[in-house]
């Protein structure tokens, strides 16, 4: 295939904060979803970026913490497969131990800001929406943090933390009414949360929300389980990239 892809991913959103805003379930009936989809375990958001990104279970990438280290056995993430197959890239992000998540070289266009979340949620999805208008990258990543810095002050679930998911969905909408017809949408998360913390194994933590866009998905529920890891063999298809050896997900489409 040969589509262009904008994966949006909104760190610690859990489905049901996100399940009953109207905007959300007016993209639920035009795209394929699950609020049951499953990240890897620790549920935590260094690691569960890495096995979306590289494909394989934790105990492949070896990152379990915040903290990066370089792997013994380097895997080939989707950033570096889409670059083998001459597709351009860009991400624009607001945490940024996620600069690990691609290795040097493989990126047209990168933007970080280290500034407060609900501000960076705004500023990058301007620049998005810019910087798409004007070149037309192949995949582009959207990170929105917002959502897990008001879990971690506020608690999960909470009215703060419940604003913040409104607010992130506020962005994700004004990037999909611009360039919907045009980009293939996904929407995830990498974990949920509970009380002001995740990382463990309840379903709070490790349950997540998967929803796809675009005319290779058929708008409903989809019914088998569906794992963070099945987000990168389906993006390389659609953009028509080679799946790396390593990758243990499967493609949704
Ligand atoms: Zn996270």
């Amino acid at each position: 295939m040969n589509r262009k892809v904008i994966l949006i991913l909104c760190d610690g959103m859990r489905p049901d904060a996100m399940e009953n805003l109207p905007y959300v379930k007016e993209f639920m009936k035009k795209s394929a979803y699950t609020m049951k989809a499953e990240t890897v375990f620790p549920s935590v958001t260094l690691p569960c970026h890495m096995s979306l990104f590289l494909g394989v279970p934790t105990e492949r990438h070896g990152i379990t913490t915040n903290l990066y280290m370089p792997p013994v056995r380097p895997v080939n993430g989707i950033i570096e497969q889409l670059d083998a197959a001459k597709k351009t890239s860009a991400v624009f992000y607001d945490w940024e131990q996620l600069r690990d998540l691609w290795r040097p070289g493989n990126i047209a266009y990168s933007r970080f800001e280290a500034r407060e979340l609900s501000e960076t949620a705004v500023r990058n999805t301007d620049d998005a929406i810019r910087y798409i208008s004007e070149n037309s990258p192949d995949f582009v990543f959207l990170y929105i943090g917002y959502p897990d810095g008001a879990g971690h002050d506020f608690g999960w679930m909470t009215e703060k933390y419940m604003e913040s998911v409104r607010a992130s969905w506020e962005q994700i909408a004004r990037v999909v009414e611009k360039f919907e017809g045009e980009y293939t949408f996904i929407i995830t998360a990498d974990h949920g949360g509970h009380d002001r913390i995740h990382g463990t194994e309840m379903p709070e933590d490790m349950i997540i929300p998967f929803m796809a866009m675009g005319p290779d998905f058929v708008p409903g529920e989809i019914k088998e389980q569906v794992n963070i890891m099945d987000i990168t063999p389906t993006i390389a298809k659609l953009v028509g990239a080679s799946c790396a050896d390593e990758w243990e997900g499967n493609s949704l489409i």
